[in-house]
């Protein structure tokens, strides 16, 4: 596997945030959104090479019910099947962060999908780090394969799940509301709306009108605990 970092922290989003739970974060992601707040698993992939039964020992060697599959894009990673099959045979609650575009028969307690939506795309006329060639050249990728409704409906059908939607601006909120008419069997009490943040700056800018255009349509509102309590730190 490709590892990019392992780590005990807290759950910062969705419906389990606050819960302390072991991270494994995966390295490389067939995505490249403009606002990734794991660049270091993205546009430029850091990591090392692991066996996956290694980093199965490094992850039970935590007391901690639950372990996060995170990346990057954990799905990319064929050995994440075997992993996860045997956190789950050893009793670890097992979450899975994926933007939902490949599908693996993993095991799961909860498939956290974060749909992207065209407000990610990376050639945008935004204040980004990335060099702006790159940024042109993964465009019409990012487009053609951020979604994939197969594998969400599959997702969806099969483990427990939560939808979670970076928004940026008050506009984004009709694509979300346009993306989910392609689920109709999403319930909104699993959607959730989270304020695209990687600094305490555009966490607030962006929370407060969320809270609230969240508790209108019906959805939950996911904090982004993490940025708010270390900035959106390394290994935090
Ligand atoms: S899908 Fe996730 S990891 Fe990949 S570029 Fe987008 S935000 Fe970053």
């Amino acid at each position: 596997m490709f590892v990019s970092e392992i780590f005990h922290s807290i759950q910062g989003e969705g419906g389990l945030a606050g819960t302390p739970s072991v991270f494994v974060r995966t390295s490389g992601c067939n995505l490249r959104c403009w606002f990734c707040d794991t660049p270091y698993t993205s546009w430029n992939p850091e990591g090392w090479h692991e066996e996956w039964q290694s980093v199965l020992d490094k992850a039970l060697s935590f007391e901690c019910e639950h372990v996060v599959v995170t990346g990057g894009e954990p799905l990319l990673q064929p050995d994440v099947v075997p992993l996860t099959k045997a956190l789950s045979e050893a009793g670890r609650h097992i979450t899975i962060e994926t933007a939902g575009t490949v599908d693996r028969d993993v095991a799961a307690d909860l498939m956290s999908i974060s749909p992207k939506l065209e407000n990610s795309n990376p050639h945008r006329d935004r204040p980004v780090e990335q060099d702006a060639k790159l940024r042109r050249r993964w465009s019409d990728r990012h487009d053609r394969i951020r979604n994939r409704p197969d594998v969400i409906t599959r997702f969806i059908s099969d483990y427990g799940y939560q939808l979670k939607f970076v928004v940026d601006q008050p506009t984004d909120l009709d694509d979300v509301e346009h993306w989910l008419t392609q689920h109709p069997s999403a319930k909104r009490e699993h959607v959730y709306l989270m304020p695209q943040a990687r600094s305490e700056d555009e966490l607030a800018d962006r929370s407060d009108w969320l809270i609230e255009a969240a508790a209108v349509r019906g959805y939950q509102f996911s904090p982004r605990l993490h940025v708010e309590w270390w900035g959106n730190v390394r290994g935090r």
